[in-house]
């Protein structure tokens, strides 16, 4: 069962890196509550989290999240957790203390912080690591948020939200189209060869997902882009086809034709020959016999 979700988790990660941009180190914002719920199952969050994500974590706590702990802090085992938190990079939301006498809620300030412009993107590639369902629920609104949170003294990442899915489909999609571009630009028969059936595979998978109207038309794109790559290499291959052959026909003409000049003098001669030889063929030793005739003569 570990061992499953362990490579469910790194399948994930690894479809993070291809369609979101993400790298290791990976920056994981944390919030008070996983922090706190962190010392009191005694985990160690850094650890956890590496094996949880596949690879190297920056952990990060926020401004408004700090200041949450510090909140709690006659709450047993919160101290612990600020030391803990001291030791994480701090980031700088902007909501300094001179302007918000509160910190602003974990939803307030991470949602602020992720996604800066409101656009519904995850600029900064953050993991977001967070006890509050709301933030998880808003996060999932934005594309490539990866979620993890702390169920019960266990990691648990969230599958990918639609939202995110969606946006890794459109890219992927994206990134076939220009590679047939690419490769219909590239002259290597043999490397053409390999992608054109790798696309096959991928169009069959985009028409499974989704059928709405501009997956159809971007499938549409793609069999153009591979009819007319198909033509070409049928040109290609029609050049190359009828040379070795007319050459071969071609050649048993010149022969004689080059050889022209030397047979001025035996032209007369294997004419001759041949004659003989069907007159010949039923007694063999005749050219031999006139060999010899000649001989005694
Ligand atoms: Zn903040």
């Amino acid at each position: 069962m570990r061992a499953k979700r362990s490579k469910q988790y790194k399948k994930l990660i690894q479809q993070y890196q291809l369609h979101h941009g993400f790298r290791e180190p990976y920056q994981v914002l944390v919030d008070a509550d996983l922090v706190h719920d962190a010392e009191r199952f005694t985990m160690d969050l850094q650890a956890g989290l590496e094996r949880t994500l596949h690879g190297k974590v920056k952990i990060m706590i926020t401004q408004c999240c700090i200041r949450h702990l510090y909140s709690k802090n006659k709450e047993p085992g919160v101290n612990r957790a600020i030391d803990l938190a001291k030791t994480f990079e701090r980031r700088r939301c902007g909501h300094r203390p001179d302007d918000f006498a509160e910190a602003l809620s974990t939803l307030d300030c991470l949602s602020h912080v992720v996604d800066e412009k409101g656009r519904g993107e995850n600029k900064h590639r953050y993991v977001v690591a967070t006890q509050d369902q709301n933030v998880r629920r808003y996060m999932r609104t934005v594309s490539g948020v990866p979620l993890i949170y702390i169920n019960r003294s266990v990691m648990i990442m969230e599958p990918m939200s639609e939202t995110t899915a969606k946006v890794g489909a459109s890219a992927e999609r994206a990134k076939f189209r220009s590679e047939l571009r690419k490769s219909t630009s590239e002259t290597t028969g043999e490397k053409r060869k390999r992608d054109d059936s790798d696309d096959n595979d991928n169009d069959n998978e985009d028409n499974d997902d989704d059928a709405s109207g501009d997956d159809d038309k971007s499938a549409k794109v793609d069999k153009v882009d591979k009819s007319e790559e198909k033509k070409k290499k049928k040109k290609a291959f029609g050049v190359k086809g009828p040379n070795p052959l007319s050459v071969k026909k071609k050649k048993k003409p010149t022969a004689p034709g080059g050889s022209a000049k030397p047979k001025t003098a035996d032209d007369g001669a294997p004419k001759k020959k041949r004659i003989r030889k069907h007159k010949a063929q039923p007694a063999d030793g005749a050219a031999p016999a006139t060999a010899e005739v000649s001989a005694e003569a």
